[in-house]
């Protein structure tokens, strides 16, 4: 299939475009390069550098490629940075959104995956969280990613634009060529391994008051390739039908201190942990149901177990000491 990756250079977006090339999918990445990194952009994928909101360019890239169906994946994601600052936000998420909506209706590309996120439920009443548990968002990022599932119930009424709404919980984890750099990083694994490697004095945990069984916060972890293995997947029911589906291994989840744990066992280094504030925002305990789309796509994770998603975190940033080295 010929399939356009918005947001291809980014952390999640360059493993999905590895996997569409080994698969033999034509891919074209389409980044601004704004938080992507060029040298994340698998050999093979076309990239066209450019804004989202730019409808001409974007047209073009669609009829260059005979594109049949786009992976969106380019937004703004961090939690705390959109209760600050939602004017990007909704201008990222939502507005870029509806004008890569209005090149595929223009042009007659009628099948999008979305990158979707467990921030869509807010404080979920229950756990393992479903798709059709309320979505109530508490900040927005949350708020943005689900005006944007909004939006795309809509499109495909009137325009029949398809789509399957992937609601992430925790990515995690490497590839031996594309790993996570963020500038600054806020996620828990990165961090975690950078204090490992000597480039930060300690991890601060946010919060250890939390109703949890250490105190600190439960996530649901997943490693990028089974992630990115759930889009292709994805890609194929639409040619049926839409859908919305929760990716996450499930289980029990583990907590901000157990990953620390892990985190020292699969590189034999000290790393100092220190109680923080909690962070505002977070909910205590998110944990995935992904028994819809094990049952409906016959996906399931290659990687259950923390260690090996630790590990692999653990082998890039090894390989990579200078990240993509821009
Ligand atoms: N976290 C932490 N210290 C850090 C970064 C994150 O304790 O330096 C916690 C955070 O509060 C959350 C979990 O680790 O409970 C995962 O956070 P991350 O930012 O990686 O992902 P999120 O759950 O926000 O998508």
């Amino acid at each position: 299939m010929r399939v356009l990756v918005t947001g291809g250079a980014g952390y999640i977006g360059s493993v999905v475009t590895e996997e569409l090339l080994q698969d033999g999918h034509e891919v074209v990445v389409y980044d601004d390069l704004s938080k992507g990194h060029r040298g994340a952009v698998a050999r093979g994928a076309g990239l066209v550098e450019a804004d989202l909101l730019d409808g001409v360019r974007l047209r073009r890239a669609f009829e260059e490629q005979r594109t049949e169906a786009v992976i969106h994946m380019a937004a703004a994601s961090l939690v705390g940075e959109s209760v600050e600052n939602p004017s990007k936000y909704y201008r990222n998420n939502v507005l870029a959104g509806l004008s890569l909506l209005d090149a595929m209706n223009e042009t007659g590309v009628r099948r999008l995956v979305f990158s979707s996120t467990a921030a869509a439920y807010g404080e979920p009443e229950k756990q393992p969280v479903e798709e059709s548990d309320p979505t109530v968002p508490t900040n927005p990022y949350g708020q943005t990613k689900l005006a944007f599932e909004h939006a795309l119930q809509w499109y495909e009424k009137a325009y029949g634009i398809r789509s399957a709404s992937l609601r992430y919980f925790n990515a995690a984890g490497a590839t031996p060529a594309c790993g996570e750099v963020h500038e600054p990083e806020t996620h828990l694994i990165p961090i975690v391994l950078q204090a490992a490697a000597g480039r930060r004095a300690h991890v601060e945990v946010y919060g250890d008051d939390y109703p949890t069984r250490d105190g600190s916060c439960v996530r649901d972890y997943i490693h990028v390739v089974d992630l990115a293995r759930a889009h292709i997947l994805a890609l194929f029911v639409l040619e049926e039908r839409s859908a919305v589906y929760n990716l996450g291994c499930g289980g029990e989840g583990y907590t901000v201190k157990e990953v620390i744990e892990v985190a020292r066992a699969v590189t034999g280094r000290d790393i100092t942990a220190r109680t923080a504030p909690r962070r505002p925002g977070d909910p205590a305990v998110l944990v995935a149901s992904s028994e819809k789309i094990r049952r409906e796509l016959g996906w399931s994770p290659q990687f259950q177990d923390l260690r090996a998603i630790v590990e692999s975190a653990w082998e890039w940033m090894q390989s990579h000491p200078q990240g993509y080295g821009d």
